[in-house]
């Protein structure tokens, strides 16, 4: 476990802009003392600038949930990351699953999000991770491989916490199944493994790597017990403030 533990809240696309707004304060009103975490959420891109104000003031940072690669430019639909920057985001995700799989994204576009999330001053949370016929072929590790090779290519950290991977099983998200705790041990320390070969084993060993996938405040304890997993991301259950809480809480 790294020494400030990264817990995000992926909202997705739930929340009109009184929602999100009254789940941002009441979480900001009920988090309490949060050292040793780190705390973000990333709300749709329509409610960032309104949970930026309610949670102004408490330890919760903000995500985007994507990003494009350009400050600015015809790209309709995108967000640039000087625009998550102006909403006061200091991360975005990328690589999301359901980017990947609803939407068609690529390993190339997922490195060209990262790559220009970097340069432009915001740090990615990577998300990578098998569906469950890779998984069922054996194919995992490859997977995994293959994603973190291709999404990373050409990157050049500036430090240790300017990246932060997630991994998240395409078959445990949203699905209530979530990964063992060995499942998520293997897969967590092959992706440091990776991430040595890629970077300097020194900066390596800081970098985040956090699961996501159904986590729950039954799981995430025995989860976060493994020595390789440096945080959580979580979707459903962070729509839920006790839930959340409790997450953010855990005790591993
Ligand atoms: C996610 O959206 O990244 C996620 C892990 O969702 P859930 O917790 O609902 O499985």
């Amino acid at each position: 476990m790294a020494p400030t533990a990264f817990i995000a809240g992926n909202w997705k696309m739930h929340g009109t802009l009184a929602e999100a707004t009254a789940l941002a304060a009441a979480l900001a009103a009920g988090l309490g003392e949060v050292a040793g975490r780190e705390v973000v959420v990333a709300p749709p891109a329509t409610a960032l600038a309104a949970v930026g104000q309610a949670v102004a003031g408490s330890p919760i940072g903000l995500a985007g949930q994507n990003v494009a690669w350009e400050e600015k430019g015809a790209f309709t639909g995108e967000i640039s990351p000087r625009m998550l920057r102006d909403l006061g985001c200091r991360y975005a995700l990328v690589g999301h699953s359901e980017r990947r799989h609803i939407f068609g994204e690529t390993d190339a576009l997922v490195n060209q999000r990262l790559t220009g999330a970097l340069r432009h001053g915001l740090r990615p949370v990577f998300c990578i991770g098998e569906t469950l016929a890779e998984r069922e072929s054996g194919a995992t590790l490859t997977v995994l491989e293959r994603q973190l090779m291709a999404g990373l290519k050409d990157v050049a950290l500036p430090a240790p916490e300017a990246l932060v991977v997630a991994y998240e099983p395409v078959w445990a998200i949203g699905t209530g199944r979530t990964a063992t705790e060995e499942q998520a041990q293997e897969a967590h320390a092959f992706i440091r493994r990776i991430l040595a070969q890629r970077f300097e084993k020194g900066v390596a060993a800081h970098i985040r790597i956090v699961y996501g996938g159904s986590v729950t405040p039954q799981n995430v304890d025995r989860l976060l017990a493994q020595p390789d997993l440096d945080g959580v991301l979580v979707g459903g259950a962070s729509l839920k403030v006790e839930s959340f809480l409790r997450i953010i809480h855990f005790q591993a």
